[in-house]
């Protein structure tokens, strides 16, 4: 990538950014429309191959401590990665794994030495059961209960869109202390999936086409010991609050490169394809579609890549939610645009499974929806412009 028009980065920065480009370039994106054509799965033997690559490569667990055996990456290393793993479709790039930051720094040995560092080094995946039938953005109103029994703790709830359950073998799970001192609060607890009473309720259809799933689950009298709790009874929501934040700024970045992916496409195609005699870039409703969306890109990597650098400068929490919200916010709706204008550009063809505009423009939605909806990061960012106005949020 050339250095007069993007962001000043280290050789450092730019030897892992390629690193992780020249990975999906080489070897997932030719598997995009084999994984369309069959559910979103590809060849095990490839799959392992994927997994064993993003280990060798540096790039699997890149967000966990070194003395862990994670990859130790700065944030805006972290998001040139996650950058570079938007450019593929079908989640391909979710080999490249990222398990709980925040986990190493509250987690007892033995849950480190269980869960943890077994999922650093891809031996154990996790998933998260929070989400409920009557729980959505108002995370609080989850009506899983936490009950202690003695040594244990009673778990009781039916979660919903646990993603990649099919992939992984332990849940964190969460739900609302039923008595106690901390009755009301919330608690975050390991589930190994072959613990009794872990169940598949359903596995909906989603309109992306992934091969990690998103079932509804059911916790039905499942006893875990008191040692799985996660931190201490009440620091559940805590837990969560501090993975959205870092799950934001990931999306932004890889709705950033989706983004990218999409324009040198739709530049491409408008390039070659005739019509009227003429490339039908020549026209300029084509061409100001490109311009919008290469000019709506440049601003949400900026604010992507900055927002990452302030949070390696030690960018104090409250301001981070904020800016985490907000290029979340404006990266996926800027996806969400380019992706529209590109299937507008491809014509019929962008109309096809086979082309990927239109598979960018079905995966693209959920980026407004999960880990906090648009409503909810702008109900963020107007809070937070409330309380500390422009200055306080953008200095
Ligand atoms: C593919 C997928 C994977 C997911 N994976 C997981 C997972 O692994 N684990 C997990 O726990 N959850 C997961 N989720 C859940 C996800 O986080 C929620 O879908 C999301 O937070 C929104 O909640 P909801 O769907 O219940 O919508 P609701 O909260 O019911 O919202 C419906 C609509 O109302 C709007 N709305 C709600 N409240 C307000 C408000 N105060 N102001 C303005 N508008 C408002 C919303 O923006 C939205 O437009 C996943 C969801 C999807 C689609």
């Amino acid at each position: 990538m050339s250095s007069a028009t993007s962001y000043p980065l280290s050789g450092e920065d730019r030897e892992i950014q390629g690193r992780a480009r020249r990975f999906v370039d080489d070897e997932l994106i030719p598997w995009e429309v084999y994984a369309e054509e069959h559910e979103g799965r590809i060849p095990e033997d490839t799959r392992e191959r994927h997994h064993r690559l993003a280990i060798d490569l540096g790039l699997f667990a890149m967000n966990m401590p070194t003395e862990l055996g994670g990859g130790g990456m700065t944030m805006l290393q972290q998001t040139l990665v996650s950058e570079q793993l938007g450019r593929v479709t079908n989640a391909l790039g979710w080999c490249v794994h990222t398990p709980p930051a925040w986990a190493p720094a509250v987690v007892t040995h033995e849950q480190l030495d269980r869960w943890i560092v077994p999922t650093i080094r891809g031996e154990r995946h996790e998933c998260y059961a929070i989400t409920e039938e009557g729980a959505g953005s108002g995370v609080d109103a989850i009506a899983a209960t936490v009950r202690r029994d003695g040594d244990e703790y009673l778990l009781n709830g039916i979660k919903m869109h646990v993603t990649s359950f099919n992939s992984a073998n332990y849940s964190f799970f969460q739900g609302k202390i039923a008595d106690g001192d901390h009755a009301g609060g919330h608690a975050m607890l390991f589930v190994d999936h072959d613990t009794p009473g872990v169940r598949v309720v359903r596995v909906p259809r989603y309109t992306h086409t992934y091969a990690d799933q998103h079932p509804i689950v059911a916790f039905e009298d499942v006893r875990v010991p008191v040692s799985n709790l996660v931190g201490r009874e009440g620091d559940g929501l805590a837990f969560t609050y501090e993975w959205f934040r870092y799950e934001r700024l990931m999306i932004a970045a890889r709705c950033c490169g989706a983004a990218e992916r999409l324009i040198e496409e739709a530049t491409a195609f408008a390039k070659d394809r005739t019509q009227f005699g003429g490339p039908i870039i020549e026209n300029q409703a084509i061409a100001h579609m490109l311009a919008d969306s290469l000019t709506e890109l440049w601003a949400a990597r900026l604010m992507t890549y900055r927002l990452a650098e302030n949070i390696d400068a030690g960018l104090d929490v409250k301001l981070q939610h904020a800016q985490c919200s907000m290029a979340k916010l404006y990266a996926s709706e800027m996806a969400g645009r380019v992706a529209d204008r590109a299937v507008q550009i491809f014509g019929g063809r962008g109309y096809m499974r086979e082309n990927v505009a239109e598979r960018f423009y079905r995966e693209l939605r959920v980026d407004r929806i999960w880990e906090g909806t648009s409503e909810i990061q702008r109900n963020i960012v107007a809070d937070q412009l409330a309380k500390r106005g422009v200055l306080g949020l953008l200095g």
